[in-house]
C-alpha cells in the first residue's frame, strides 16, 4: 500500500468533489478510472497516540461503484488537502519492472474482465521475466525449473510461476476439458506474476537504491579515486 504514496511523492491529487487518476481502477481496471467524493473526514482525524494525523475520504469508481479510500497529507487539514494514498491503490505496473515483462503484465492487469485474455498475459510476463534472468532456453516449464534449481527463484515462487504458467496453457492450447480460466484464477495469476515482478526487479532495484544512498550518507566526501585527480569543476549559475 506504501507504493502510490511513494510513487506520488509530491501529492499530485487533492480532495475535491471529483478525482482522476491516470492508473486504472483499482476495481474494474478502466483507464483513467473518476472517483465521486461520499465522504470526507472534518479535518484531522483524532488519534490516541502520538504521530501524524491525516484528513480521510471514502470515494466511488464511477463506472464500477467500487469504494477506495483517500488518505491525506500528514497534518494538511485543508479542504484541498494533498492526497498522499489511495486503498486500494490504483492499478500500475512498476517502473523498474524491465520490458516486455512490464507490458505483458500492464496489459494481464487491463484485460481481468476477459479472464482467458488476463491469464495468457500473466503467463508471458512470468516467460519475458525468466528470459531477463537469462533463462531463454527450452520450455517454461524448464526455464521455471532451471530458475528454482540455480535459486533465483524460491521453492514456492517457482510453484507460483507453474501456476501461471499452466493457468495460460489452457487458453492457449484451447484444452479440451477444461478450455477457459475463470475470474478468480485469473486474478490469482496476475496476482503471482506481480508477487513475481516486486520480488525479482522492484524489491532488489530499491534494495540497490538503499544500499547507496546508506553508502552516500556515510561517505559523503569520497567519491572515489578518479574524482580525487580530477579537478572539481564548480556548481556554476545557469
Ligand atoms: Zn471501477
Amino acid at each position: 500500500m506504501k507504493k502510490l504514496a511513494e510513487a506520488l511523492g509530491v501529492p499530485t491529487l487533492f480532495f475535491r468533489k471529483f478525482l482522476q487518476t491516470q492508473a486504472r481502477c483499482p476495481h474494474c481496471s478502466i483507464p483513467n478510472p473518476g472517483f465521486e467524493q461520499w465522504w470526507v473526514s472534518h479535518g484531522l482525524v483524532e488519534r490516541g497516540t502520538p504521530g501524524p494525523r491525516h484528513k480521510w475520504g471514502v470515494y466511488f469508481c464511477t463506472a464500477c461503484g467500487g469504494g477506495i479510500l483517500a488518505k491525506g497529507k500528514a497534518g494538511d487539514a485543508d479542504e484541498k488537502a494533498g492526497i498522499i494514498e489511495l486503498i486500494p491503490a490504483p492499478k500500475s505496473v512498476h517502473e523498474d519492472v524491465p520490458e516486455p515483462a512490464r507490458t505483458f503484465l500492464r496489459q494481464a492487469m487491463e484485460t481481468l474482465h476477459a479472464p482467458d485474455a488476463a491469464a495468457v498475459m500473466a503467463g508471458a510476463s512470468v516467460d519475458a521475466m525468466l528470459k531477463t534472468l537469462t533463462y531463454e532456453k527450452g520450455s517454461v516449464y524448464e526455464r521455471i525449473e532451471k530458475a528454482v534449481a540455480e535459486h533465483k527463484l524460491t521453492e514456492g515462487m517457482g510453484a507460483w510461476a507453474h501456476e501461471v504458467r499452466l493457468g495460460s496453457n489452457r487458453p492457449r492450447h484451447a484444452d479440451k476439458e477444461n478450455p477457459h480460466v475463470s475470474e478468480a484464477e485469473a486474478k490469482q495469476s496476475v496476482e503471482f506474476a506481480e508477487a513475481l515482478a516486486y520480488f525479482l526487479f522492484i524489491l532488489t532495484k530499491r534494495i540497490e537504491r538503499g544500499k547507496l544512498a546508506a553508502e552516500e550518507a556515510s561517505n559523503p566526501r569520497d567519491t572515489g579515486p578518479e574524482d580525487a585527480v580530477q579537478p572539481r569543476t564548480s556548481e556554476g549559475f545557469l
